[in-house]
Formats: C-alpha cells, structure tokens, sequence
C-alpha cells in the first residue's frame, strides 16, 4: 500500500473508531485560525452526541506499553510556576487564556485507562510540566494513582478539575442531578487529594447551556473550562496523529484537550516536550493564570 493510501485508511479507521468522549472536540474546528474567537455556533447547544457503535476494524497499531523516556535528563521545564499577573475569571466559558504571552494550559480528561494515568503522571514527575487533569472519579485510575499524583498536586504542579464523577451529558439531567453529579465528584477529589476542584469544570463532551451553567455557577462552578484545540485522542488514534495535532495546537496562550484515555500520547511525550521547547512555550495550571 503506497504511503499517501496507508495514512488515509489509518485516519479513517481512526474517525471510525473514535467513541465515548469523541466530541470533546467540538468546539474546536481543526482548520479554525489561531487568531479567531470562538464563533457563536460553539456557545449554541450541540448535537446530541452520537450512538456509540462498535468499533470497527481494522484499527490503528496499538503501541505497546509505556517505556521510560530520555526527557528526564534532557528537561529544562522549570517545575516552578511562572510568576504571572493573575487575572480574574472572565465570568462563563473560558476558552484560551487571557492576554499575550507564551503560556500553554495543557489539559487532561476523564481517565479511563490507569496504565495511561500512571504514564501522565510519571511524565509530570520527570519533565516539570504543568497539567490540569479534568477527574472523573468513576474511572479507578485516579483512586489507583493518587500516591503518585498527590505530591503533586499538592505542590500545585497538578491542578485537579472537575469533570463530573459519571461523564454524563448534562444538557440531560434535572438541575439536582446536574448538582449531584458536580458535588459527588468534588467529594471523591477533596476525600482522596484533599483538595476542591470548585471553581473550574469541564462539562463532558463540551456539552453545556445557560442553565447547566446557571445550575453549576450556582455551588461554586463558575468557570466551566472549554478548549482551544485538541489532541483528538479522546478515542485511539496514532502516535503520529498525536504528535500532528499537538504541532497544530500547542500554541501561546491556548488551552488544549488531551485524554488519559489510549496509550498512543505515552510513547510521544519527548516529541511533545520537544514542540514545547522550540515554540519556547510554559506550561500552566489554570490556578497559575486565574484568581479565584
Ligand atoms: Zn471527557
């Protein structure tokens, strides 16, 4: 199979097999420009979110197990946050970051697979990047590594966000579910990290209206946390198409999505890192940029 023909059926079978948190990507276009706001249609309810389906194949080559990386030796990413002007919440959506500059707020949600948590966080601990992981405490990966994270969070290297415990779509739940699904998260983050992830939230798969975010605002979530790019691996997609959408993404002052979900972001990080440096770009928490 000729090169050009091998990319394509790997990007299809990639959209194909793209499930559960799939629209994370919504309200980011890849071909949007950098220098655009967010247009009026991503304030707009989206679509329901697509039947899951089985995943058809064939699928792309999952990449083995995690394996140590040379980045430890070769990182010059301060572990130190960067002493910055920190500005209030903007009120609503919070879609990039405010201003000019070189800041990178890069984001991690959901956590289905612990083995691909365990790599974040050992990722985190070597290089000094700075990350803001959106929990679901559904997912056992957070309780599984929380001895490995928790120093760092409480350092505040890693910022803990809430992604509610369950990832349900809360344009369909009544305002006391939409409540209970925010609190019951809070809890499992505050009893196992002790600390509180209020006021910053990211509402599963993007989807959110002036009343989930009345609801929300109203214990304390007044920050629900949107992107400005994406890694697209919220399903299984190559190392490659990783690295493809970081270089398209990892730009100043964007907030950018990622998933702790497939293996494929493990075996890229000095790449990453890599993008990182030259862009001369600095890893954020959103405590680092925001008052609250
Ligand atoms: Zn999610």
């Amino acid at each position: 199979m000729e090169r050009r023909e091998l990319l394509t059926a790997l990007a299809a079978a990639a959209v194909l097999s793209l499930a559960g948190c799939a629209i994370d990507r919504y309200p980011i276009e890849p071909n949007a420009q950098p220098t655009s706001t967010p247009s009026a249609t991503a304030t707009s309810p989206p679509p329901p979110p697509p039947p899951l389906t089985p995943t058809p194949t064939p699928t792309p080559t999952v990449p083995p197990a995690p394996t140590p990386t040379p980045y430890a030796t070769t990182s010059t990413t301060p572990v130190e946050p960067p002493v910055l002007q920190k500005v209030p919440l903007p009120g609503g959506k919070i879609y990039s970051l405010p201003g000019k500059g070189n800041l990178l707020a890069w984001t991690v949600d959901d956590g289905t697979n612990s083995a691909v948590v365990a790599a974040y966080a050992q990722f985190a601990r070597d290089s000094g990047t700075r990350l803001t992981l959106f929990v679901n405490g559904r997912n056992r990966s957070w309780t599984e590594n929380a001895p490995a994270l928790r120093p760092m969070v409480e350092s505040g290297q890693i910022q803990l966000g809430n992604h509610t415990f369950s990832h349900p779509n809360l344009l369909t739940l009544s305002d006391t579910a939409i409540v209970g699904e925010l609190q019951k998260n809070d809890a499992f983050i505050r009893n196992l990290y002790g600390v509180s992830s209020v006021p910053f939230y990211r509402p599963p798969y993007g989807y959110t209206n002036a009343r989930t975010e009345a609801v929300a605002a109203s214990i304390g979530y007044r920050a629900p946390v949107m992107w400005y790019g994406s890694l697209s691996d919220s399903g299984l997609i190559t190392p490659q198409q990783v690295v493809d959408f970081a270089t398209t993404w990892f730009l100043p002052q964007h907030i950018v999505i990622g998933h702790a979900n497939f293996a494929p972001v493990t075996t890229v990080y000095p790449q990453l890192l890599d993008i990182i440096r030259e862009r001369n770009l600095r890893t954020v928490t959103l405590n680092d940029v925001f008052l609250v």
